[in-house]
């Protein structure tokens, strides 16, 4: 059986080709290496509790808004049950003892920042006119026909977003605040693209929800539609490697020695990765050399804490903690300093009353600290693996209690990742959060192509265009158009809205 397209990788990227492809009449093969498909869509369940991996929460899904039209375009929306953060505060953060809060809606924004930076009002409000401006650029990111070949303006990838911030207001705290949430990123403030910045922030001032019960249910949605669109889903099946002839890719090698073809390729996993995978001399050593060499994003520990029955309030806005007077270079740390921030978010869960289920607290963490156990695999790492992450889970619960005096003893159950669980869950290397690190000194260098030197294998996934539900999505479209035509997508996601 030769497929028309085979999919490598069932992560959000490699989902979203398989339904956009099947539902245009292509045959496709998704493969996944785990029995879970997802990625960091992944959610795991432990004595009773279920936790979200890496979906916590979702920016634009308002009517109207772009999440809005791509779920329904992905026809996800049916499927998912969203609860929307605090209108007044979705996002708390605390700072130089002090603690501050973002509002969703543009004038909500500007007024309630206005009140802790009252000097600053104008100022506030230029940024964020032109955090619209830039966010209304893009004609991809409006889901516009597109008769150009620029995505998103040479401007925007150039600026880094430390000066573009530094740009609207000189006092220090306010250029902290607006960019503490620059975990979502991993961000650095010379280096971080503003687009980057300005489309996030976008997207989660517009609207910030949650997935009640968690991101599963995206992945149980697409995989359903492509299987009902004649699709073929493998799991338990890793890709060894992608053979070519002497002109193109022509299959692919499973880890149980089958082969299957197809007439094209995506590959929805790192582009290192994937160049691994392949011997050909198609693949020239400057690119291979190129691609391997990518700095990567930061990576995390996180405690998925499950809480004893009706004991910690549900919060219904997320946690930005800062150590120090800088919300920036937290992923750069000494030892004795760590944690340098943390993130804490609750879950939803259906039937949520006042109290909380789960939630997690997560922070930076080096992958140089967990390097002595990178030969080791999940759940077979050693006492000394345990003990390192009782340690660290120890510091880190200490500082969540300065803020919530009572979290430690409502704790009934508790589960620790590193950056080692990320990397054999997702494959990425070291463990990497958000992939590839873009570098506005460095643009072109940090951006991979969706193309490759093969031409019938695409890539797909956080590492073209950027990352997080929008960033894959808007990233899959780039992909599929090489198929069937940018705006071919953008007239059906239209029309699926109206
Ligand atoms: C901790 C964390 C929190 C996050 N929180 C949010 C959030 O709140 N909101 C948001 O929008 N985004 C969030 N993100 C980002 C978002 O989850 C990712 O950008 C996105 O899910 C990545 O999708 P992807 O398509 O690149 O695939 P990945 O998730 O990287 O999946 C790749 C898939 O390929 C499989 N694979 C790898 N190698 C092979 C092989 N050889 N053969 C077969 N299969 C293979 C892997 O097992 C995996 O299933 C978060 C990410 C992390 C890590």
């Amino acid at each position: 059986m030769k497929y028309d397209v085979i999919i490598i990788g069932t992560g959000l990227g490699g989902l979203l080709c398989g339904y956009t492809l099947s539902k245009h009449g292509y045959k496709v093969a998704l493969f996944e290496q785990h029995h879970q498909l997802g990625g960091c869509l992944q959610v795991f369940k432990r004595n009773g509790y279920t936790f979200d991996t890496g979906m916590h929460y979702l920016g634009g899904l308002g009517e109207g808004e772009i999440l809005h039209k791509l779920f329904t375009y992905f026809d996800i929306l049916k499927d998912v049950e969203l609860r929307k953060l605090d209108e007044n505060r979705f996002e708390k953060i605390t700072l130089g003892g002090k603690e501050y809060g973002y509002a969703m809606g543009y004038e909500n924004f500007i007024e309630q920042l206005s009140q802790y930076f009252p000097k600053e009002r104008e100022g506030i409000r230029n940024y964020i006119q032109e955090i619209q401006r830039i966010a209304h650029a893009s004609p991809l990111y409006n889901l516009q026909e597109i008769n150009q070949t620029t995505f998103i303006e040479s401007d925007f990838i150039k600026k880094s977003v430390g000066s573009f911030i530094a740009s609207f207001t000189d006092d220090p705290v306010l250029q902290n605040i607006l960019a503490a949430t620059n975990t979502l990123y991993a961000g650095y403030p010379d280096k971080t693209p503003v687009y980057v910045h300005a489309l996030t922030l976008h997207s989660y001032i517009s609207s910030a929800w949650r997935l009640v019960d968690g991101s599963h249910t995206i992945i149980e949605s697409l995989a359903k539609s492509i299987e009902n669109n004649g699709g073929v889903i493998y799991k338990n099946c890793k890709i060894e490697k992608i053979i070519c002839n002497h002109t193109e890719a022509v299959s692919v090698l499973t880890k149980w020695g089958e082969q299957f073809e197809a007439k094209q390729f995506i590959s929805n996993i790192h582009p290192a990765n994937t160049v691994d995978l392949i011997e050909s001399h198609l693949i020239r050593n400057a690119y291979r050399t190129r691609i391997q060499n990518m700095e990567n994003t930061a990576s995390n520990m996180t405690i998925y804490l499950g809480f004893k029955p009706n004991s910690v309030p549900y919060l219904n806005y997320n946690h930005y903690h800062f150590e120090g007077d800088s919300v920036w270079y937290a992923q750069d740390y000494k030892l004795p300093e760590w944690p340098k921030s943390f993130l804490y978010m609750m879950q939803a869960r259906e039937g949520d009353g006042p109290f909380a289920n789960s939630a997690q607290i997560s922070s930076y963490l080096s992958f140089d600290e967990v390097k002595k156990w990178e030969h080791t695999t999940v759940g077979k790492r050693g006492e000394d693996y345990i003990e390192f992450k009782e340690g660290k889970a120890e510091k880190m619960i200490q500082l969540l209690q300065q803020h919530y005096p009572e979290i430690k003893e409502n704790i009934a159950y508790y589960n620790i990742s590193t950056p080692l669980t990320y990397r054999d869950y997702t494959g990425t290397k070291n463990g990497s959060l958000f992939g590839i690190q873009r570098d506005c000194n460095f643009p072109v260098q940090t951006l991979v192509s969706q193309r490759t030197k093969i031409p019938n294998l695409f890539l797909t996934g956080q590492n073209i265009n950027s990352h997080g539900f929008l960033g894959v999505s808007i990233g899959s479209i780039i992909t599929c158009a090489e198929f069937l035509g940018v705006n071919t997508i953008m007239n059906d996601i239209q029309k699926s809205s109206e």
